[in-house]
């Protein structure tokens, strides 16, 4: 079993660490959820994905109380969701959020899609930043923001996001975005890491897992920790639990690391963020 002491944390700004590993809750039923985030805990997990649209926010918050550790031992993140942008209603938001998870602050609030054809990102990123001076968010960003979508925020406002959290896996490899992340300062989290299970019967990486003696799946997430992004891989089953946060006692070689550049496709397995906007 991984200690949480062991995973690295990578330095947002203003002073706040997120550790580079944790679990993602989209597509867990509430009901599921409290004995997943318990299982995680036990785990050594400390770092939570969840967001107003998965509908698990008082679950998540239930499990965080019910392990007795002490709140500032996690790293709880939300999102606001499409319908919820706008200056008004995303300060709404966060609070109906905070309520959820019975939570005084999130350490990190994000803009879950920048929805251009309703054109209220920048204001909602106005209210993000309101909150953070407020206290309820320690940390702020963005989630599915192109690189046009980075610039008009920070040009607007000043203020630069902590991280975009992004669509990013072997099969879609994000190589520009992330430039432009390091060019900006900003933290890359990678959604779907695992891009749901696709890549894990991939040649390359079943030969690279046979060689170290490891999953697949932990081929890719130790990749992943490689490259500085942020991963919170979901699963509901407790075994892969313990096997996705065991990728801290190895490394890959920097043919290894080449090897898994090569199969990008730049194939998304969910929606272009240019377009969506599910309310
Ligand atoms: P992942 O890439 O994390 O894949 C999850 C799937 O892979 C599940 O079916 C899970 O199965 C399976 N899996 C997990 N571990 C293993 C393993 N070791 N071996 C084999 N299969 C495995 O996909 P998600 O889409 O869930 O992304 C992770 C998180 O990213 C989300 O939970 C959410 O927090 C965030 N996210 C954010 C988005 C955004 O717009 N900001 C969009 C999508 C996701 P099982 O559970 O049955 O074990």
């Amino acid at each position: 079993m991984a200690s949480s002491t062991e995973i690295p944390s990578i330095a947002l700004a203003g002073d706040i660490s997120i550790p580079q590993f944790g679990l993602g809750v989209f597509q867990v039923a509430p009901e599921e959820t409290i004995e997943n985030v318990r299982h995680a805990i036990e785990a050594g997990y400390r770092h939570i994905d969840t967001a107003e649209a998965y509908g698990n926010e008082a679950q998540v918050g239930q499990a965080v109380r019910a392990s007795g550790l002490d709140r500032s031992e996690f790293f709880i993140t939300t999102k606001c969701w499409n319908d919820d942008q706008g200056y008004d209603s995303a300060t709404r938001a966060l609070k109906t959020s905070l309520g959820q998870l019975e939570m005084e602050h999130v350490d990190l609030y994000l803009i879950h899609w920048p929805a251009p054809s309703q054109d209220r990102y920048v204001e909602t990123w106005r209210a993000l930043i309101e909150a953070q001076q407020a206290g309820l968010a320690r940390a702020i960003g963005v989630s599915n923001f192109q690189p046009a979508h980075l610039r008009r925020i920070i040009d607007e406002t000043g203020v630069t996001p902590a991280v975009n959290q992004i669509e990013l896996h072997p099969y879609l490899q994000q190589a520009g975005l992330r430039r432009e992340h390091a060019d900006l300062g900003i933290v890359t989290q990678a959604w779907s890491p695992l891009a749901q299970g696709l890549v894990l019967d991939d040649p390359a990486i079943t030969s690279i897992a046979a060689e170290h003696g490891k999953t697949a799946a932990q081929i890719v997430l130790r990749w992943h920790i490689e490259l500085g992004n942020v991963v919170f891989p979901k699963s509901v089953t407790v075994e892969r639990l313990h096997e996705n946060i065991d990728v801290f006692d190895f490394e890959l070689s920097a043919d290894e690391l080449a090897q898994i550049e090569a199969v990008d496709r730049g194939e998304r397995t969910g929606p272009d963020p240019d377009e969506f906007t599910r309310p």
